[in-house]
């Protein structure tokens, strides 16, 4: 069960992967956004379609948005025990226990049932140090501004054809509009595309309707 947690939440944590059944790494698939594609594209050293074909789940969300979805049954970045991926894996992977979602607002959650022997372990931290420790504040401040997108994308109502592009746009790497080259940061590109997006929405929401 994720219980929502406040800003002033702590807890003890340690991971030790030599004895568990790395719950972090199997259950549900998870969505992600271009910026966590895009980071393990990066570490990869893949193009967009090998990483997509290779590793990842298309999915067309009802709601208008493409998504690209990370299976965990189980991860298929998991060699043996240990994340083939672990500087470049996405949120969900570096806040567990932790997670963050949005129901309309955004809420960190604690899943302080999950089979994961580090809670209550090691020494106690807020969420400001375990986002630190995680080193996961660029891929949160990245997270609260896809959510935003999303909520834009939902508001804007599905689109077919504007789904297609969209699933260009923000994760086919490989073409690169202005602002947002490889030489960029993946803040930046990343950022760059969902201005982009936003354009696009705005530019064919009347169409849609
Ligand atoms: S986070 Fe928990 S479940 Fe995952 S590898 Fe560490 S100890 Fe195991
Ligand atoms: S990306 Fe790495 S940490 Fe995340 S589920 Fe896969 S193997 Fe586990």
């Amino acid at each position: 069960m994720a219980v929502a947690v406040d800003e002033d939440f702590s807890f003890r944590f340690r991971c030790d992967s030599s004895r568990c059944t790395l719950a972090c790494c199997h259950g549900h698939a998870i969505a992600l956004n271009p910026y966590e594609v895009l980071r393990i594209k990066e570490y990869l050293g893949l193009s967009s379609e090998e990483l997509e074909e290779r590793y990842l789940l298309s999915h067309y969300d009802p709601s208008g948005l493409p998504l690209l979805m990370l299976s965990r049954d189980p991860c298929p970045f998991l060699r043996g025990r240990r994340c083939s991926i672990y500087p470049a894996r996405p949120l969900a992977c570096r806040l567990f226990p932790l997670g963050r979602l949005c129901d309309g607002e955004v809420k960190t959650v604690f899943m302080a049932d999950a089979c994961c022997p580090g809670i209550g372990r090691g020494e106690r931290l807020d969420l400001g140090e375990y986002i630190a420790e995680q080193e996961a504040e660029e891929y949160v401040a990245m997270w609260e501004r896809w959510v935003s997108f999303v909520e834009a994308v939902e508001e804007a109502g599905p689109s077919r054809m504007r789904q297609v592009f969209l699933k260009i746009l923000l994760y086919n790497f490989d073409f690169s509009p202005r602002g947002a080259e490889p030489s960029a940061s993946p803040e930046e590109q990343f950022l760059t595309r969902l201005a982009l997006a936003e354009e696009l929405i705005s530019r064919t929401g009347a169409e849609a309707k």
